[in-house]
């Protein structure tokens, strides 16, 4: 069936006045939408996983609607609550210059032009909260991530080995790490600079992204090393992925200034034994990558 969509674009710009003001102006402008219980609905929360929810249950009560879904490209945020049906109305938000994201409503039959002006009062309580659970999820975002590759950063993989190692139990399955050291990247930094370095540690991430599973974690753990945590897969998988990674790093051919360079990786892979601590773990990856530097680097070395 093909699929028709009533599609309208329009920007909400922030109202100077305050919530409960605003509802007052709203409520002059639609007299027979009461926006307060949405107003305060939207209050109680910071997360946005709980805000959508909210808004559409709200929406619910004054116009019929199977879900919606949210976009924001920057965040890296698609998300959808209920269920995806073929008449949609489609908002582009922002606030003050500041680009909150895209909402779907969706059902299966068309809005009428009276049901979007009630869609559009209530979206226009959803802008300031909104704005705040973006805020909230950036902050959390910025904690847990490198600045310079935007992987996961070491204060972050003890919660993550936490939650995986439980995973795991669960599901009797394998948990595997691979530990990976640029090759004499000093001599990098020495010869091309160090933002040829920083340059080069960019691309490394990208190719670990490409080359590993959606499903996979990435961490910087400083400097010019990494580690990869990857579930339901075991040592021997776990190689053959360092073993494709090494060889797609050999590849990369880096442009900076006047100069042209390479570089390649050392890897340690290791299994996850049940019980162990991430320190336990981690130890026995590092030996490994130590082995894969003294015999020679560009290696991958599994224990
Ligand atoms: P090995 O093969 O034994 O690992 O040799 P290496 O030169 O890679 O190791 P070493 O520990 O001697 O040097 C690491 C270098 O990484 C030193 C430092 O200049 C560089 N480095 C660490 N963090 C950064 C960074 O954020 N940006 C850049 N550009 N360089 C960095
Ligand atoms: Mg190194
Ligand atoms: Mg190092």
């Amino acid at each position: 069936m093909a699929i028709s969509t009533d599609q309208i674009v329009m920007e909400l710009k922030k109202s100077k006045t305050s919530n409960a003001n605003q509802a007052l102006a709203l409520d002059q402008v639609n007299h027979t939408v009461n926006l307060n219980h949405l107003i305060s609905a939207l209050q109680t929360t910071i997360n946005l996983d709980e805000l959508l929810p909210i808004f559409s249950t709200e929406l619910s009560n004054l116009v019929d609607h199977s879900g919606l879904t949210f976009e924001h490209d920057d965040l890296n945020i698609q998300t959808q609550h209920g269920r995806r049906t073929n008449h949609t109305c489609e908002y582009s938000l922002s606030i003050e210059n500041t680009i909150l994201g895209k909402l779907t409503i969706m059902r299966r039959k068309r809005f009428n032009e009276k049901e979007l002006e009630t869609i559009e009062n209530c979206l226009s309580a959803l802008l300031h909260p909104l704005k705040n659970t973006l805020l909230y999820r950036q902050a959390i975002q910025s904690a847990h991530t490198d600045p310079l590759t935007g992987v996961l950063n070491r204060s972050t993989l003890q919660s993550v080995f936490q939650k995986e190692t439980s995973l795991t139990k669960r599901h009797h399955s394998d948990l595997t790490m691979v530990m990976l050291d640029i090759d004499f990247f000093k001599a990098v930094n020495d010869n091309y600079g160090h933002t040829a370095g920083d340059m080069a540690l960019k691309e490394l991430t990208a190719c670990i992204e490409h080359t590993a599973r959606e499903s996979d974690h990435v961490f910087r753990l400083g400097g010019e090393e990494f580690a990869i945590l990857l579930n339901s897969t075991d040592l021997k998988g776990a190689t053959l992925l360092a073993e494709r990674l090494r060889k797609a790093v050999q590849e990369i051919h880096m442009q900076h200034a006047d100069n042209e360079f390479g570089f390649t990786v050392s890897m340690g892979v290791t299994k996850y034994s049940e019980n162990e601590t991430l320190e336990v773990m981690m130890t026995r990856a590092d030996k490994a990558l130590y082995e894969a530097k003294e015999s020679g680097r560009n290696k991958v070395v599994a224990t």
